[in-house]
């Protein structure tokens, strides 16, 4: 692992675990994953169907509490938090993407994104303005007053990402996100989040698209519950117009270069 000065670890993991207790039978989601982060970074993270992905994801971002380990955010330890200052980090210092969009459907675009920024207690006008803001930068800026359902499914990913920046979080968790999209609507979703990397956005990526998978400076593949970071001696530069090229021209598992 490259050496990263602790001020430049956005998110990190240290011998993090969760088991979840079903039907009588322990499952082990995630398994002594030890991980960092640094802000900037683009990671993609790969892996079969209940390999633990979610579950390090929602570790990661304090949406759910380890069994052992630790997960911190910006160096925090979010395990030494009570509840209402966790919620307080998921508010402000991470920013959650799902595969289904989970917007309001009473509220408009614009009232969806401006949202998380009300319950963080900012002014109406602060919040609306920024939600205008994070509109226009995902492509959206005609689209404000409309309600989910008048929405396409990739508008309504846009309107999500939208929502999960609008507290300028500082890393963007992202699972599946394109999972419920067309492939065409999937790669300009992804092309959305390369854009924002490549304007300093740390990303996390959880994805099944290997072309996607190509295209990030980092690559972390999970079995079982553990994480293998697969190293990539000519990773190219996050989000770079070479890097978004990249993802027209990968056409399957084979083009890769690991
Ligand atoms: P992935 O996102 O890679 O598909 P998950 O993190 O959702 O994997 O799940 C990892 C494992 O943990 C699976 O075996 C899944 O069935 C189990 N699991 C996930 N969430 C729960 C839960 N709330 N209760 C019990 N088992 C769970
Ligand atoms: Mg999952």
């Amino acid at each position: 692992m490259t050496s990263t000065s602790a001020h430049d670890v956005a998110l990190e993991a240290v011998a993090l675990s969760k088991t979840y207790a079903s039907d009588g039978q322990d499952v082990a989601a995630v398994r002594d994953v030890d991980l960092q982060v640094g802000h900037g970074d683009l990671m993609a993270v790969m892996g079969p169907s209940g390999c633990g992905k979610s579950t390090l994801l929602h570790l990661l971002g304090g949406l759910a509490r380890p069994t052992t380990g630790r997960a911190l955010v910006d160096g925090v330890d979010l395990a030494s938090m009570s509840d209402r200052e966790l919620a307080e980090v998921r508010r402000t210092k991470v920013g959650f993407v799902f595969q289904a969009f989970n917007l309001v459907p009473v509220l408009t675009a614009a009232e969806n994104v401006a949202l998380p920024a009300l319950i963080a207690g900012r002014s109406r006008a602060w919040a609306e303005a920024r939600a205008n803001e994070l509109l226009g930068a995902v492509g959206l800026r005609d689209r404000h007053a409309q309600r989910p359902k008048q929405l396409s499914g990739g508008e309504q990913q846009r309107v999500a990402i939208a929502r999960a920046l609008v507290m300028e979080p500082s890393v963007l968790l992202a699972d599946e996100p394109t999972g419920n999209l067309d492939s065409r609507t999937g790669r300009d979703i992804v092309q959305l989040l390369l854009e924002l990397n490549q304007r300093g956005q740390t990303v996390v990526l959880v994805t099944h698209d290997v072309k996607v998978a190509g295209v990030a400076g980092r690559l972390v593949v999970m079995r079982d519950g553990q994480v293998q970071e697969r190293s990539r001696p000519d990773a190219p530069a996050a989000g770079t117009p070479d890097t978004i090229d990249r993802l027209v021209d990968i056409d399957d598992a084979a083009d890769l270069p690991w």
